[in-house]
């Protein structure tokens, strides 16, 4: 009798244990809003990168709480500076399964214009390595792109995962353009400092050009601002459903 008992108890407590580990745990969301405090990041047409960015990150980290069941932490949320190597530190320390960073473009040309989506590897062109350049200003060492370092870093950062990340994001962004003439969105790579370091797929996402005047007067819209985080919101809610899938294929 007492045996049964134990016997039962036991088998409790192994079935709940099960239950507890098949569970997926709810995966964390790393925002990062560029820049901040003594580093404004790009300025025109009276607009701070560093403002900008923080202000959409806001918006996105509440959409993606709606969207998602995940745990969303943003490196910074007010106007202070932290280091590149800092917020990386910040993803690995809560176990990121995505970190995504925010910043905005800038250009000689007026016309220069679109978002654009961003993952570690060698820059695609003169411009992404000239950007790269520009973002990693505040890194405490210069990003060495010899043969091997390279493919180090590449394999530390979840390159695949990236690739695709910025695929499903690309997609959905283009359902803006039902509302807002978002006229460019690319995907492309570079070699951001601030992508290095984090051990969980992640891409850096330029929302648009401060020095367009059009683009930058629909970047500080407050609802341009809300439908395009709904939009970004949607891609990571669409990865991340994508990779459970995969998960409980296995
Ligand atoms: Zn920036």
């Amino acid at each position: 009798m007492e045996r049964a008992l134990i016997a039962s108890i036991f088998l409790l407590a192994t079935s709940s244990l099960l239950c507890a580990s098949s569970r997926p745990p709810s995966p964390i969301i790393i925002i990062d809003p560029g820049h901040g405090g003594k580093d404004p990041g790009a300025r025109a047409h009276h607009t701070k990168e560093k403002d900008l960015v923080l202000s959409f990150s806001k918006k996105l980290a509440q959409s993606l709480k709606k969207k998602v069941k995940a745990q969303v932490f943003l490196t910074r949320s007010n106007d202070v500076f932290i280091p590149l190597e800092k917020r990386d530190e910040i993803a690995n320390q809560r176990q990121c399964d995505l970190f995504l960073s925010v910043h905005a473009n800038a250009s000689k040309s007026r016309q220069a214009q679109g978002i654009e989506l961003y993952y570690l590897n060698r820059a695609t062109d003169r411009a992404s390595e000239k950007l790269a350049n520009r973002e990693n200003e505040y890194a405490p060492q210069k990003l060495d792109s010899s043969e091997k370092i390279l493919s180090d870093l590449l394999q530390a950062a979840a390159t695949e995962e990236s690739a695709e990340l910025s695929g499903i994001m690309k997609a959905s962004l283009k359902n803006l353009r039902k509302k807002y003439s978002v006229k460019k969105i690319e995907t492309k790579t570079a070699l951001f400092y601030v992508l290095v370091g984090a051990k969980c797929p992640s891409l850096l996402m330029e929302v648009g050009f401060l020095t367009n005047p059009e683009e930058v007067r629909r970047l500080k819209r407050p609802k341009f601002q809300k439908d395009f985080a709904e939009t970004v919101a949607d891609a990571i809610a669409r990865y991340l459903e994508g990779r459970t899938k995969s998960h409980r294929d296995l």
